[in-house]
């Protein structure tokens, strides 16, 4: 169903400062490109959050009908551990210390990147390509850069020339810097570098003869610098242009930036309509940052084994928290707030639970049409988790209503609740219903012992008198007593 076609959604654009009216270039579909983890180590909750927050925006695309082709990149190569374009790739480096090839590296935190993301119930992307399986779309591309005069080759290292693009273009378009200030903010590195001026930044590295990860190249063996990758795959599966770029607020500069300098140069166009930023998860009242050791792992946070928070906490409950800011704002992980998002969580499952046992009436005193299309409009206003979270909770007191008979909903309105409820819970929050700990173990149990309730009506149905006595009788020995009223059976544990 192309429900699209009803709803207007508004996306916040790095680029205009605004939250512009989104239209996608071909009608129905949609590009969008999110940077991914550079796989040199385990991934930290603020990863998370930034993957999480575009989860639930690729899910609610999905939702609407639209046909979403989602890249997701591997970075595998040439991460520079420094900006300034010297010092080790980040691969190579944990490679040396642990004495393990660097593929080695890369394998072992891809799977754990997946696991994870596996555990916090996302969805995969459509393609997830790698940095160094398109190696010669990059080395094509800085032809390309050099041809139009961008880019200048020094000892077998090609940089690209932000003077020279800034003649013609912006550099700075994105995240509103001025190539001046920037200048004079630059400590100039005393001939360590061969760029021309510090501004620019490299596309192709020779690599020193130590260096393990390295192709061939017209210019050097090396690799690739690592703006360039996403302009190349990006641009692969998406298009010269496309709908959606995001990443954390951390790559608005230098990377986004240079992508589009990249793309501008190569191609002469500005690749994305709409650049989507997730702000920063903190830990504590700190930036989460693998370089300050200020980090939570998942399955730390997951398993309750770390120094920072009081109990462990499930998947589910992560990703209420993470819904319950928006993508935009600073969210601080402290444990006071998770354990608020667990009662919250909590609440709103016990609310989904009660569903399926709420009766229908001839009239409703509830206005559910609006009730759903405030869902809808919180989510086409910048993706605003946190408000569709308040509509659910509005949801859960019409249930606990009905459930009181203090009001009624006719079989289509109590339809639409309950689909328009699973639709935003499950389809698009991305959550499941596993609750606490406790919570879990109960659901199982009543589970079970609802399917023996239901074997003991057909073995009554079936006048097989003893089958259904011996259900009753096992169960009351098991500590379960069962209660046969004029609405079924219901049960009771001591
Ligand atoms: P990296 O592997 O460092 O390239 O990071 C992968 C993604 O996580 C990028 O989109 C980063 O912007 C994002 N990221 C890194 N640190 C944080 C943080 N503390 N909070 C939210 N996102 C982050
Ligand atoms: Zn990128």
């Amino acid at each position: 169903m192309e429900l699209y076609k009803h709803q207007n959604i508004k996306i916040y654009n790095s680029l205009t400062g605004e939250k512009d009216n989104f239209k996608p270039i071909n009608e129905g579909y949609i590009g969008m490109y999110v940077c991914g983890p550079t796989v040199y180590s385990n991934v930290h909750l603020g990863n998370v959050r930034t993957f999480m927050s575009f989860d639930v925006i690729f899910r609610y695309l999905k939702h609407l009908g639209f046909k979403v082709r989602y890249v997701r990149n591997i970075t595998d190569a040439g991460h520079l551990e420094n900006d300034a374009d010297v010092g080790e790739d980040k691969i190579t480096k944990k490679a040396r210390l642990e004495e393990i090839e660097p593929m080695e590296v890369v394998q072992r935190y891809t799977v754990d990147f997946h696991n994870i993301l596996n555990t916090f119930n996302f969805l995969p992307p459509s393609i997830e390509p790698t940095a160094t399986g398109h190696i010669i779309e990059q080395i094509e591309l800085i032809k390309t850069i050099i041809d139009n005069g961008f880019a200048y080759e020094v000892n077998g290292s090609v940089y690209f020339d932000v003077h020279k693009y800034d003649e013609t273009n912006n550099y700075g378009v994105l995240s509103k810097r001025k190539l001046e200030d920037l200048i004079h903010n630059t400590r100039a590195l005393d001939g360590q570098s061969d760029k021309k001026n510090p501004q620019d930044f490299a596309l192709w590295k020779k690599a020193e003869p130590t260096h393990i990860m390295r192709w061939p190249s017209p210019w050097s063996d090396g690799f690739p610098g690592w703006h360039l990758e996403c302009t190349a795959m990006s641009t692969k599966y998406l298009g010269d242009q496309f709908d959606i770029h995001g990443g954390g607020m951390d790559l608005k500069f230098p990377h986004h930036e240079c992508e589009i300098a990249q793309n501008q140069a190569a191609l002469g166009k500005s690749p994305v309509n709409y650049w989507m930023h997730a702000n920063m998860l903190e830990l504590n009242g700190q930036r989460m940052s693998k370089s300050t050791g200020n980090t939570v792992n998942p399955d730390e946070l997951l398993s309750g084994n770390n120094k920072f928070f009081s109990k462990a906490y499930t998947p589910s409950v992560i990703r209420f928290f993470v819904a319950q800011s928006s993508y935009r704002s600073i969210l601080d992980l402290t444990d006071d707030g998770l354990l608020a998002s667990e009662k919250g969580y909590n609440r709103l499952m016990d609310g989904v639970n009660q569903l399926d046992h709420l009766k229908a009436s001839k009239t409703s005193t509830l206005d559910i049409a609006t009730w759903k299309q405030k869902c809808y409009d919180a989510m086409n206003d910048d993706f605003n988790t946190p408000i569709v979270i308040a509509n659910l909770f509005e949801a859960v007191k019409y249930i606990n209503q009905i459930k009181e008979g203090s009001a009624t909903l006719n079989a289509t309105d109590l339809e639409y609740l309950k689909t328009t409820i699973h639709a935003f819970v499950y389809d698009i929050l991305g959550l499941k219903n596993d609750k606490t700990e406790a919570g879990a173990g109960t659901d199982k149990l009543s589970g079970a012992v609802q399917l023996l309730i239901k074997l003991r009506q057909e073995a009554r149905v079936n006048k097989d008198f003893a089958l259904s006595d011996q259900i009753r009788d096992e169960l009351a020995e098991a500590g379960i007593q069962l209660k046969d009223g004029k609405d079924g059976t219901t049960f009771t544990t001591n």
